[in-house]
């Protein structure tokens, strides 16, 4: 039998961080002492009354097919939160539940995106995004920025990369992995940009809610009616709620955007999981007083992750003003990061995600999304492995 791979998916970049992180844990089950900070998801327990709605959600048999796109309830309670915390007016159809912000970003990219099409992806990027546009058969456009800048792509950076092919721009902001924040101004010029040029943003905002410093969040689509149709917004409920086994997310779109993807959805996963979905109205419409105990606790890991990096000789990171990782640079210890990561998970048995799976190769990604004891045993042995080099 000749298993030919379809180019599609035999063109894709395994993970490296998969990669590092099925080697921490084997190194865990044999007994070891791994300190791993690779983990992408909060270390918090969901919310009990999410959790008791969706047991109350299964004990009443609501555990059939829903709508595909969602329960009209959840979308309206989502189409609430955009107006409440983004003075964003969107109709309950232009709300698409799917199983996972994952999943909306790739719903987002297979329904606008085609061969010839260039996709313009900020790096250091969230590993998926350039690995979705060539699934849809489109190209990605790697727009590279660096600490020098708080990892931030520049209007004129962004002017020079969009060609008439490119057909999306894609923002995140809080980032993964960088943690930066764009102000508002900094937002607006990129949203200016792509109404100008008539590009759509597909927006990440699933940080939305980790944000430190007071730093003000504003969407790209609240600038103008004009943006706010150029733009796609991406969300979910794993990272504020911590709910990331749970696979919901949402987005919203333009109508017609939404219609295609309601279709593209409704012939490939159908309807995100039913209870899950009664989790979701939980979450959007229940007491959020777990948010500000989860801040204050990410916070304090965060500003002695930082301090503690930046003693490091040959180390240097800024501090990051949302999300829960930080990216420190090692160029000057002159290994490449996947080496780095390599030698660092054998010597000193700690786990990080090497910078070149996120296309930034002079960085590694910290995750403080871990007990503030096992940042500092873990970055005690980090300071131990640099020195030894
Ligand atoms: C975690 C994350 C998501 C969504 O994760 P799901 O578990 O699929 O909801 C989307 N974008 C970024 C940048 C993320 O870090």
């Amino acid at each position: 039998m000749n298993y030919k791979i379809a180019h599609r998916a035999a063109s894709l970049s395994p993970s490296l961080t998969l990669a590092i992180d099925s080697k921490a844990k084997a190194m865990k089950a044999a007994g070891e002492d791994v300190v791993g900070f690779g983990a992408g998801e909060p270390d918090f327990d969901t919310p009990q009354h999410i959790k008791d709605a969706a047991s109350a959600a299964i004990a009443a048999g609501f555990t059939k097919y829903t709508p595909s796109s969602g329960i009209p309830e959840l979308r309206q309670a989502i189409a609430d939160k955009f107006q409440r915390e983004n003075g964003l007016t969107y109709k309950a159809s232009q709300i698409i539940v799917s199983n996972g912000g994952k999943h909306s970003c790739y719903n987002v990219i297979l329904a606008t995106c085609e061969e010839g099409d260039e996709v313009i992806i900020p790096s250091p990027y969230w590993l998926s995004y350039p690995e979705m546009v060539k699934l849809a058969g489109a190209t990605p456009v790697i727009l590279t920025t660096t600490d020098r800048t708080e990892f931030k792509v520049t209007p004129e950076q962004l002017r020079a990369a969009i060609t008439p092919r490119t057909r999306l721009f894609i923002l995140n902001s809080h980032s993964n992995p960088t943690g930066s924040v764009y102000t508002p101004d900094e937002i607006k010029a990129l949203g200016d940009l792509c109404v100008e040029k008539d590009v759509l943003i597909m927006s990440d905002e699933i940080y939305e809610h980790l944000t430190y410093d007071g730093a003000v969040v504003k969407s790209v689509a609240s600038f103008s009616p004009a943006h706010q149709e150029h733009t796609i917004i991406v969300h979910g409920f794993a990272k504020a709620w911590s709910m990331t086994g749970w696979r919901l997310g949402f987005l919203a779109a333009p109508e017609p955007i939404a219609r295609a993807i309601d279709a593209v959805q409704s012939h490939s996963t159908s309807n995100p999981c039913s209870f899950a979905q009664k989790g979701g109205v939980a979450a959007l419409t229940g007491p959020q007083d777990h948010l500000p105990r989860w801040l204050a606790e990410y916070a304090r890991r965060r500003t002695y992750a930082w301090q503690k990096l930046n003693s490091i000789p040959g180390i240097t990171c800024v501090n990051s003003k949302g999300a829960f990782y930080l990216v420190p640079n090692i160029s000057a210890t002159g290994l490449k990061s996947a080496d780095f990561c390599a030698r660092l998970l054998e010597k000193e048995k700690v786990a990080a995600v090497p910078g070149i799976a996120f296309g930034a190769d002079d960085y590694l990604r910290i995750s403080y999304a871990t007990s503030l004891a096992n940042i500092e045993k873990g970055l005690d042995r980090l300071d131990r492995f640099v020195r030894s080099l």
